[in-house]
């Protein structure tokens, strides 16, 4: 069939992106879902830093590439082999599919799926094949979702069904903003009730970090951020302290008001200085964790004497070391209930061909999470 979809030809355009248009939004073929696959018809697609990240050539991706990795959607078609979802069921796509059987996904760290790491590096779907192209050449798929397009031949182990009565706008942000932010917090730190707690960077997954924090009960909630409107934003979500890291003490201040630095420290920027900062405001024991990712060329610098000394840990955190099917579900009953305010992280809405204006504001932080409706 025929869609519109925003294609990648070259990275590392001039900004600002709404005068290059790095993104071209043209009609493409989208081939019918193969065996395990489902064609979905995208409703919402969220603007993710990851995505600028493959716009400016901080992420090396295969091109040509269809982007868009945060969306939600209603099935329209299922390949053969998919007997456990419906037509006009409601799903968000997982930039992580998980195959169910390699070491990984037997451990049960589906986010660790080595068959998905292969296909997501490859630009193609979990079975290996490319359902997009133009003119019989073939597009790649950005993280096995290629979301920002009418819609998506996606493989059944890259969506979570959801309830049909939350907005698909809403829906979107449960596959990467919620998923990585809040399970930063509740799985791969497993931030307990009355802890202490930082979040270093407050992006659409920093803010939800803030979110999870509040809903895991902690007691502390440090926000760090350069903008002083994202500081605000933070506190009126749920965060108790705020401080600029454009101020040369901001780290001494931290240490000062937590008496010593927090327990979980979160850094969620996907810069070096960040996680420096997020490194330096955590206490004694504590734990500090990266879900940020920064160029692959980036390093850090850590003193083995302090780690030791201090017994402190540092961990990694991937898609929030989430079990999709288990997490994504429990965030969306959490969000109606009123405990995780997903819809205060959505700060516009935009049609596909406004789309390379959304980059520039993401990248110029005047926004937290834009999604673009489709239908
Ligand atoms: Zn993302
Ligand atoms: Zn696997």
């Amino acid at each position: 069939m025929k869609i519109r979809a925003a294609v990648l030809r070259n990275v590392g355009a001039a900004m600002p992106y709404a005068q290059t248009r790095p993104l071209s939004v043209e009609e493409v073929d989208l081939a019918p879902p193969g065996a395990g696959e489902v064609l979905v018809k995208v409703g919402a697609a969220g603007l993710c830093h990851s995505d600028l990240s493959v716009i400016n050539g901080d992420r090396p991706r295969p091109m040509p590439m269809a982007l868009g990795h945060e969306a939600a959607g209603v099935v329209e078609a299922l390949g053969e082999g998919v007997t456990d979802l419906e037509r006009g069921d409601h799903v968000v796509m997982v930039f992580v599919p998980s195959c169910g059987h390699c070491p990984s996904c037997a451990e049960g760290r589906p986010a660790l799926c080595e068959p998905a790491a292969v296909a997501n590096a490859a630009g193609t779907l979990l079975s290996g094949a490319r359902r997009l192209s133009q003119g019989g050449a073939p597009i790649n798929h950005l993280l096995g979702c290629a979301a920002f397009a009418e819609y998506a031949t996606v493989s059944r182990r890259s969506l979570v069904k959801v309830d049909r009565e939350l907005p698909l706008a809403e829906a979107a942000l449960f596959g990467c903003a919620v998923l990585t932010g809040v399970g930063a917090v509740v799985n791969t730190a497993q931030v307990r009730v009355g802890a202490s707690t930082a979040v270093v960077g407050l992006g659409g997954v920093g803010l939800a970090a803030v979110l999870g924090a509040r809903a895991a009960g902690a007691r502390r909630i440090v926000a760090v951020d350069l903008s002083d409107t994202k500081l605000e934003l933070a506190m009126s979500l749920g965060a108790t302290d705020a401080f600029n890291a454009g101020s040369a003490d901001c780290v001494e201040r931290v240490r000062e008001a937590t008496k010593g630095g927090v327990e979980y420290a979160f850094e969620l920027a996907g810069s070096v200085r960040a996680f420096e900062t997020a490194y330096k405001i955590t206490r004694r024991g504590g734990t500090t964790v990266t879900a940020g990712l920064p160029p692959p060329a980036a390093t850090f610098g850590l003193s083995p004497l302090n780690l030791v000394a201090e017994e402190r840990t540092v961990k990694g955190s991937y898609i929030g070391t989430c079990v999709p099917s288990r997490d994504i579900p429990r965030y969306v009953d959490l969000y109606r209930q009123g405990k995780l305010a997903v819809d205060r992280l959505m700060t516009g809405t935009l049609t596909l061909d406004e789309i390379n204006r959304g980059f520039d504001l993401l990248h110029e932080g005047k926004a937290v999470r834009q999604v673009v409706l489709l239908s």
